[in-house]
């Protein structure tokens, strides 16, 4: 692995920390182009899994202070989709690496054509608080794979979390390769300042923004990974009891607070009360039978901080005292940071609920009787950075996926699609730009070279003085 050792002043974050920590890794560009080759990245991605075993009962107990959560669900959440993406790059680096040959066109016989994927350089990963070590170390998998030196900011609102990276990353990486500068919204803006060669966020539509106004200053090619409202649709052929299952997963995991949990759920009224009640039961299966004593359940987190508890509290209560009706849970101790697992029914689209992205355990319920209604619904918002659809009808299923535009598509079963390593993880529109997991992400991390060497020569037919043969030849 190349060690291009970066002078590190204190541990205090500063202005001149990021710029000598950047200056160092822009340093090692041209010589990490040849030597950290195939050897040397497995090398890295080796140590960052053997970091994660070492260090997993640090990380359960840094999400556990952060946001209180369930020690199963960051297993299953945040190390093991990083130790997938590794196992997986690992596996499949030497084909990604190869440059891929491409067959001449009629024009250009004589040549030799193929892409060889290089490391973009040195980029910047800013990463949200809600999955704050898959989110940040995901990526991180594809940037190395890729040949890149990485600048990671983790989230400042999962403060324990973030400096659990921080010293990972530093007992495991030199500097000049992967350094952690630790900090908020000025931070990052600092960060954003400097002439990365590509940008990898992930976070709100808002914050994405400003992150492609900033990359636009430097040109920096960006991925971005952001969020909003991801709608369910149970249709008429549903089986609501498997529908509930995998709903109630995909809403109150994470007490809710997950970019591709489903926001808000569109049933048809034929199965709309069998719905509910088995949501209902699962909430009970799931978290407790009795509603008092589901705070105490072990396998549901907190809101991630006061001011969002509040917010949740402020959109259960705006909407009911407008008319909607709370069918289960409801309670919320913003000081305790508790959202009781909640269904809410007949919301109006002038509700906040019904605006902003929830990001928490509120899932309004919304029965309807025509389909066309749903979509074009769906068509008027921005573009869902996922859509659920359950029925055991596949071409209900089908025709859904075709009129709807979306991230990604879940038959049966939500947040599932989030682990398939073979398949692009992005948004489209609002939801985002670019795609990440496997292949995809270490592509997002390369450029692409066009390589073409003349092999024998046909090109002087090209040059002047352009010869009869040339002149009805450009005419074919
Ligand atoms: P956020 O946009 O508030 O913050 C994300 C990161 O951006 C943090 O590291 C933060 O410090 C930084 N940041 C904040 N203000 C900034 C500024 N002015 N300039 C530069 N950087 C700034 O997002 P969040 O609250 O951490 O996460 C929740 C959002 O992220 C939701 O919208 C959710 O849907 C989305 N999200 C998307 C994905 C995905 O993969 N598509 C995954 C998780 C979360």
């Amino acid at each position: 692995m190349p060690t291009a050792d970066a002078p590190v002043a204190g541990t205090a974050v500063d202005g001149d920390r990021i710029a000598a920590l950047f200056a160092a890794q822009r340093q090692g560009v041209a010589v990490r182009r040849v030597s950290f080759d195939y050897a040397a990245r497995l090398v890295a991605l080796e140590r960052l899994r053997d970091a994660l075993v070492r260090r997993e009962a640090d990380i359960v107990a840094a999400l556990a202070a952060d946001f209180g959560k369930p020690a199963t669900e960051v297993l299953l959440t945040e190390i093991l989709p990083v130790r997938q993406e590794i196992a997986h790059a690992r596996r499949h680096l030497r084909r990604w690496m190869r440059p891929r040959r491409v067959r001449p066109t009629l024009g250009l016989i004589g040549t030799a054509a193929r892409v060889r994927p290089e490391p973009k350089g040195v980029c910047l990963i800013i990463a949200p608080w809600n999955y704050p070590l898959n989110l940040a170390l995901g990526p991180l998998v594809s940037a190395l794979a890729a040949g890149n030196a990485v600048m990671l900011k983790p989230s400042e609102l999962a403060p324990a979390t973030s400096t659990l990276i921080a010293s990972l990353i530093a007992e495991t990486f030199p500097p000049g390769l992967v350094a952690v500068v630790e900090g908020d919204a000025a931070v990052a803006e600092r960060l954003l300042a400097l002439p990365f060669d590509h940008i990898f966020f992930t976070g709100s539509p808002a914050v994405g923004r400003i992150v492609m106004a900033a990359a636009a200053r430097t040109l920096a090619s960006v991925t971005l990974e952001l969020g909003g409202k991801s709608p369910a649709i149970v249709g008429p052929g549903a089986d609501p009891r498997k529908a509930a299952r995998w709903i109630a997963w995909g809403k109150f995991a994470n007490a809710g607070q997950t970019c591709i949990a489903p926001d808000h759920v569109f049933v048809h009224r034929s199965v709309a009360d069998r719905l509910v009640a088995a949501l209902e039961a699962e909430i009970a299966r799931a978290y407790g039978a009795d509603p008092s004593a589901r705070r105490h359940s072990p396998d549901y987190a907190r809101i991630v901080s006061r001011r969002h508890a509040d917010r949740l509290h402020d959109l259960i209560e705006s909407a009911t005292a407008a008319g909607a009706q709370v069918l289960a849970g409801g309670e919320a101790d913003p000081v305790a940071r508790y959202v009781a697992p909640t269904l809410i029914a007949r919301t109006t689209l002038d509700m906040a609920v019904s605006q902003e992205e929830i990001f928490g355990p509120v899932l309004p319920v919304i029965a309807y009787d025509d389909l066309d209604q749903v979509i074009a619904r769906i068509d008027a918002g921005p573009k869902p950075l996922a859509l659920y659809v359950f029925d055991r009808s596949r071409s209900f299923a089908e025709a859904i996926t075709a009129r709807t535009s979306s991230g990604a598509v879940g038959i049966n079963l939500t947040l599932a699609h989030f682990l398939h390593v073979g398949l692009p993880f992005g948004g489209i529109g609002q939801s985002g730009i670019g795609a990440a997991h496997g292949e995809h992400g270490f592509r997002a991390f390369s450029h692409e070279k066009a390589i073409l060497r003349d092999r024998f020569s046909v090109t002087p037919l090209l040059f002047p003085p352009y010869t009869p043969l040339v002149q009805r030849l450009v005419r074919l």
